[in-house]
């Protein structure tokens, strides 16, 4: 439960994608203060087994580059560690204490502070006599028979709260005061862990589309439908000429090829409607928009039929249908980049991701309409069509050269809401 190691080996995908589902749900219900109503599988959750340590580290992998998504994420994280000790037994617990001490072999840095402490507490409560007297009915509450003592830095939550007395820069543990060390400690070695890991972390997430995928699906999960912090869009039908600046080049070129010929194709339409509508159009600005352009005669090349008189009953319902109004009624969420750089395969298709299979001269175009002639230049020198999405985290980085934080993009839509945030 104290997790040091990840596991290694081979196991499927969709595995993984259940071990970090369930145990975030899991975690929010234990928040929530409502474990009992948890639906999900109780065997991705079993304390010490294989499926319980992917769930941990793959989301602390993915919590490791987004702050917003560790500071969900750690908090619960650190409960449930809570809560399983607050129910540990007695030779759980000192299987604990050796678990920690045989992973920690493998700190290449077994005198930094946290490495240190840890090792330290673990064989000090693991001692004959402080264990026996530790499980004991003679240990009490507020027992202060054994004492050791930690830094006090290492504990920082502890020493705010005033909970620990100090001398001469330690803070001394009682036995009695056991578990809520173990408790910070857990959160100080999770904290350093993510700040060691988070540039390698965003390599690998944006190099396997997997997890990039995970990752915006529980970033969606947690913060578009809960709605909890993140700012939500506020793209409307007057609004959208100017709004569009904030859009990424994908979107942009939708718009402004729409603006240009009046008429998308089916996949484009489809993308481009769930964008605006996760980015705030309401389904009254968003049929309006649409049925603007589709008055007009199209002037594309290829022979479109589509017109928004002759066909009104047909566009209403599939707008309807993408608010989720209609049909099935499902919530069709706005698509990643993944599914952006991977569904330009038909030569109708005008959509897809600039970065990924848009000729030279079009892109350059396109980031000619944000971008000085010397930038585009020298952005295009840097681009790398098996990366698109690193690309458009350098096109964001230099619209956005106040913000010095690195940005990882995974979808249109979380470009949209970063650009506004
Ligand atoms: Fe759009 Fe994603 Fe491509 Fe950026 S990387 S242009 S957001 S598909």
């Amino acid at each position: 439960m104290f997790y040091i190691k990840p596991p290694t080996g081979k196991i499927s995908f969709h595995i993984i994608e259940k071990c970090v589902l369930d145990r975030l749900e899991y975690i929010q219900l234990l928040y929530e203060g409502k474990p009992h109503e948890f639906n999900g599988d109780l065997e991705y959750l079993l304390e010490n087994s294989v499926y319980d340590k992917i769930g941990h580290f793959i989301l602390r992998l993915l919590a490791s580059i987004s702050q917003e998504l560790f500071n969900y994420w750690i908090v619960r994280e650190t409960l449930l560690f809570q809560t399983r000790l607050n129910y540990i037994l007695p030779r759980q617990l000192y299987r604990l204490f050796k678990s920690i001490l045989h992973q920690s072999e493998e700190f290449k840095d077994k005198k930094g502070l946290i490495n240190k402490t840890l090792i330290d507490i673990c064989n000090f409560f693991s001692k004959p006599l402080v264990f026996k007297h530790i499980v004991s009915k003679n240990h009490t509450k507020n027992c202060n028979f054994h004492k050791t003592k930690v830094r006090y830095e290492i504990i920082p939550d502890l020493i705010k709260k005033r909970k620990l007395d100090l001398n001469a820069g330690y803070a001394i543990v009682y036995c009695s005061k056991l578990k809520e060390v173990l408790k910070s400690l857990f959160y100080t070695h999770i904290s350093k862990e993510v700040i060691c890991m988070k540039s390698k972390a965003q390599y690998t997430i944006n190099q396997d589309t997997r997890l990039d995928y995970l990752y915006y699906k529980i970033h969606s999960k947690i913060f578009r439908e809960n709605q909890t912090s993140i700012k939500q869009g506020c793209i409307t039908k007057e609004n959208i000429d100017i709004e569009v600046k904030n859009f990424p080049l994908c979107m942009q070129h939708l718009h402004i090829r729409l603006r240009r010929v009046h008429r998308l194709s089916h996949y484009a339409r489809f993308y481009y409607s769930l964008f605006l509508k996760d980015g705030g159009m309401q389904l009254k600005d968003a049929i309006n928009y649409w049925k603007e352009e589709y008055s007009k005669p199209h002037s594309c090349s290829s022979n479109c039929l589509h017109n928004w008189k002759s066909n009104e009953r047909k566009f209403m319902y599939s707008i309807r249908h993408f608010y989720g109004l209609e049909g099935s009624r499902k919530n069709y969420k706005s698509p990643t980049c993944e599914l952006m750089c991977t569904s330009s395969s038909s030569p109708m298709y005008e959509g897809g991701c600039p970065f990924k299979s848009f000729d030279v001269n079009t892109l350059k175009h396109l980031l000619s309409l944000s971008l000085s002639n010397d930038h585009v230049t020298n952005l295009l020198k840097t681009l790398s069509p098996q990366t698109p999405q690193t690309s458009c985290a350098k096109f964001f980085k230099i619209l956005n050269q106040d913000n010095s934080n690195d940005i990882v993009i995974n979808s249109p839509l979380q470009y949209y809401l970063a650009m506004i945030n």
